[in-house]
């Protein structure tokens, strides 16, 4: 059953701003979500009423605060079912659960002359981190083909996987394509040279139903920002029998057991990874977002966005000019576009002038648009409260900008 749209919008105070004096059309969604009232709400009311440093104290509300943080971690794990709360460490985002990462895995597992695996189509955020530790370790990066279509050539990377590979990491959904990555057939294959893989989650958890153990991918990070949540929260989800394994990212508070100036003990699961004073006021309002989107069902937010993703390439694709790049069979609600030879950043200001907000540029995937053969896209990105309607003055708006030039 799908769920009315009208109705969730008016959970989105920002939906009603105008814009130049004109209805917001927000189609940025792959750079940040707009918050329902839940969500922050969430925030003020512990601000306002329980606000304690968890972990640490034995009062009331430290004791309350604690115990809200580490419902949020339960949350999480249920959402993506991981098997244990153990397996969920807290980040400030995807960037950062890559960092965390790259140097910990680097760490425990990288020698020189090892590979690490990425796709062509990665965000920086899940190249720089693997490329730094490369060079730190004297290891190489390599790279997963795709198709001008845009799809990852899986051909391809099994002659990549050689016993020199330590780890494959790959985004589910591309957020300049919209690319619905096999992620799970990238999975199987590296399992069967016992290589684990990290999946990039930032743009694929907004949009569908995300099962870790069904995946069985070994690695997995979001954000929670993208997912109707606060910014400067995100989680790495590991497999235990890996984190396990691996050292601490960062020292201080919380990721010890027993400090002396000779020798420290770190802490159990998942505290190691996370030193200092987590934001526990982000975590659970990110737990109240997924407890929003949850309650909508994610198998209705994902029918929506596909519906007014399909809805929006039929239309798209009648403009004059129009050239939209990639055309994945499996694709998610991402549409990056060139409309003749007008100037992607032309275009992106020009459609913030009727109220549309979109994305231009490179997109933080660089080779990607090298690969491409081009220097940036426009891209509109939909979220769960997106309408026909907004996509309607998209199209309108579009086409209103290609008469003028
Ligand atoms: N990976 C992908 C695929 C993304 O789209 C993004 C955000 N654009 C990131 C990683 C980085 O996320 P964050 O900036 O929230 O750390």
């Amino acid at each position: 059953m799908m769920y009315d749209v009208n109705r969730v919008r008016e959970d989105f105070p920002i939906l009603a701003r105008e814009i130049y004096g004109r209805p917001l059309v927000y189609l940025d969604n792959g750079a940040t979500t707009q918050k329902p009232r839940q969500v922050v709400e969430a925030m003020v009311d512990e601000y306002y009423n329980v606000n304690a440093n968890v972990h640490r104290g034995v009062h009331f509300l430290s004791q309350q605060a604690t115990d809200l943080h580490e419902a949020s971690r339960e949350t999480v794990r249920r959402f993506i079912n991981a098997q244990s709360t153990s397996e969920i460490l807290f980040t400030r985002g995807t960037t950062e659960s890559i960092n965390l990462l790259a140097f910990s895995f680097g760490e425990a597992m990288v020698k020189e002359g090892d590979e690490v695996v990425v796709s062509a189509m990665e965000h920086h955020s899940n190249i720089v981190p693997w490329q730094m530790m490369c060079e730190r370790k004297g290891a190489q990066l390599r790279v997963i083909p795709m198709t001008d279509e845009g799809e990852l050539q899986l051909e391809a990377l099994d002659g990549l996987l050689n016993e020199k590979t330590r780890i494959v990491c790959c985004t589910q959904v591309s957020n300049v394509l919209g690319t619905v990555n096999p992620v799970k057939e990238v999975v199987r294959l590296a399992h069967e040279k016992a290589i684990p893989v990290l999946i990039d989650g930032a743009q694929s958890v907004p949009h569908m139903k995300v099962d870790v153990q069904e995946l069985d991918c070994d690695f997995f990070a979001f954000s929670g920002h993208k997912v109707y949540g606060p910014t400067g929260v995100g989680v790495l989800y590991g497999k235990e029998v890996w984190l396990g394994k691996l050292p601490p990212y960062q020292g201080g508070g919380e990721m010890i057991k027993n400090v002396s100036f000779e020798k420290t003990t770190y802490n159990e699961l998942p505290y190691k990874f996370e030193a200092g004073t987590p934001d526990y006021v982000a975590t659970h309002a990110l737990a109240t977002a997924l407890d929003y989107v949850s309650g909508l069902g994610m198998e209705n937010i994902e029918a929506h966005e596909q519906e007014l993703t399909r809805y929006a390439l039929e239309r798209m694709q009648q403009i004059e000019g129009m050239h939209i790049f990639g055309g994945a069979r499996n694709r998610d609600a991402v549409i990056s576009f060139q409309v003749g030879d007008i100037h992607h950043l032309d275009m992106g200001t020009l459609l913030d002038r009727l109220g549309i907000a979109v994305r231009t540029g490179h997109h933080c995937a660089e080779p990607l648009m090298r690969r491409l053969g081009i220097e940036g896209t426009v891209r509109a990105s939909f979220g769960l409260y997106n309408t026909k309607a907004e996509v309607d003055a998209l199209v309108e708006g579009i086409e209103r900008i290609r008469r003028m030039f």
